[in-house]
């Protein structure tokens, strides 16, 4: 039989806040400064000591494109807005085209190694700059951010979630709030209230940066940094690999990440032994490189076919990163599922079956997704409503002022 063991404890509530997000990667970030800047008070909460997620804590330095690869951008508002923050304070690698005169110099170079084509709205960029430039623009917003604090429980009263039990130096306690948003990556918050989820296998992969000699000298002669540092990607590309070798991850136990993480360190100290004194890795991640955990099966799930078609419930475009063409619209019912009224999940937590999650769980998508629950929660709060119930009307009011392109732009 199972072991148990019942604990009991008497939690002290350490204040009420509007709007909780839980998870500082890049689809949280720009939930809480979506929704501070609609004058809610926000408290992010993040178990890490840095901002950014897969982004700066996973090394997944490259901003996948804002445009539909024939030209035309599908993907604005805060998503532009972080993607020319997360170059302002070092590199890139934007192409000219795309840069708008927000940056001086275009350090354009061959991406192809990484996005299988060049010319797109996409971007390398440095990782402690976009971290130090995420946790500015939350600062100038008045976000309250609560690092290395990690969420325990939601604590709910029927389909309206009235806080949060988080854990951190200072003990366990409770954290009230009108509004919950679920930025996890793992889709915790929905997951531990009792919503039914859907899960994904997933390749191993594993990334560092790291650097040689011969990278040193071509940053010397051309006067690009960036050609200093290289985004090493290792582990098992399905294309070659036999998958009946590959053990496949889904990260929903401590056990399977850990195996993760083992595996990724034996990977990075494997590839370290074959090379000569010239070679350093420069960093490691401190999270596992999982890419799709767990979602929600919400009052929408996006799928293929939904590709090019009109949503009216529309909060945002977003285009294929693996190919040019496909553009999608993302419908706000994907961030709910119909028990609770005022809890919604963002980023790769979204409601989107696999081929089309795999597309969503990107920045454009995370922070699109992001955009849409912040604003969306900072007018629920002034309506007093949970905020799947406000009228998509006046969201995409607030997001169209707001710069977000709605639908497919025509041709
Ligand atoms: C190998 C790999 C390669 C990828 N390549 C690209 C790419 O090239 N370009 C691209 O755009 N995307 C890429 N992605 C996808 C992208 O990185 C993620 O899908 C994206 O980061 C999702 O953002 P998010 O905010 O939903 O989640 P995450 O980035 O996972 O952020 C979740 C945050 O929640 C925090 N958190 C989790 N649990 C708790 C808790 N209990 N308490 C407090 N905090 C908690 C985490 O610490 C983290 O900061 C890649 C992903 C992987 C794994």
């Amino acid at each position: 039989m199972e072991q148990t063991y019942c604990e009991k404890q008497t939690l002290p509530v350490l204040g009420q806040t509007d709007v909780v997000v839980l998870g500082g990667g890049p689809s949280g970030v720009v939930t809480a400064l979506a929704a501070a800047r609609h004058g809610a008070k926000v408290v992010l909460i993040e178990k890490n000591s840095i901002l950014g997620g897969l982004a700066t804590a996973g090394h997944v330095c490259l901003f996948e494109p804002l445009c539909d690869g024939y030209g035309r951008q599908v993907t604005s508002g805060m998503v532009e807005e972080m993607f020319f923050r997360s170059i302002q304070y070092s590199y890139n690698t934007l192409p000219e085209r795309w840069t708008k005169g927000k940056i001086e110099k275009s350090n354009e170079i061959d991406t192809k190694e990484y996005m299988g084509g060049q010319g797109r709205f996409a971007t390398l960029f440095n990782i402690p700059a976009f971290m130090l430039a995420m946790e500015e623009s939350l600062q100038e917003a008045g976000v309250e951010i609560w690092y290395d604090t990690l969420f325990c429980q939601p604590i709910m009263e029927g389909e309206v979630c009235q806080g949060v039990i988080v854990e951190n130096a200072s003990g366990r306690s409770v954290l009230a709030c009108q509004q919950l948003i679920d930025a996890t990556g793992a889709c915790l918050a929905f997951h531990r209230a009792g919503a039914d989820c859907a899960t994904y296998k997933n390749r191993f992969t594993f990334e560092c940066m790291d650097t040689n000699f011969q990278r040193m000298q071509a940053a010397i002669d051309s006067g690009n940094m960036q050609k200093a540092i290289f985004w090493r990607i290792l582990g098992w590309n399905p294309v070659v690999s036999d998958p009946n070798q590959a053990h496949e991850f889904e990260g929903l136990t401590a056990q399977d990440i850990n195996e993760y993480l083992y595996l990724s360190h034996k990977v990075a100290l494997d590839f370290l032994k074959e090379q000569d004194s010239s070679y350093a890795i420069l960093s490691m991640p401190t999270m596992a490189q999982i890419r799709m955990i767990r979602r929600i099966k919400g009052l929408y799930e996006m799928k293929p076919e939904d590709v090019f078609q009109t949503m009216e419930d529309s909060i945002g475009c977003v285009s294929d990163w693996r190919k040019p063409g496909p553009v999608y619209e993302v419908p706000y019912r994907s961030l709910f599922v119909k028990e609770f009224s005022n809890m919604a999940a963002v980023g790769r937590n979204l409601s989107a079956q696999d081929d089309t999650w795999d597309i969503m769980r990107c920045y454009p998508g995370a922070m699109t997704t992001g955009q849409a629950a912040g604003t969306a929660a900072a007018m629920a709060v002034k309506q007093g409503i949970g905020l799947r119930d406000l009228p998509v009307a006046q969201l995409q009011d607030a997001l169209q002022k707001d710069g977000v392109i709605l639908h497919i732009p025509q041709k």
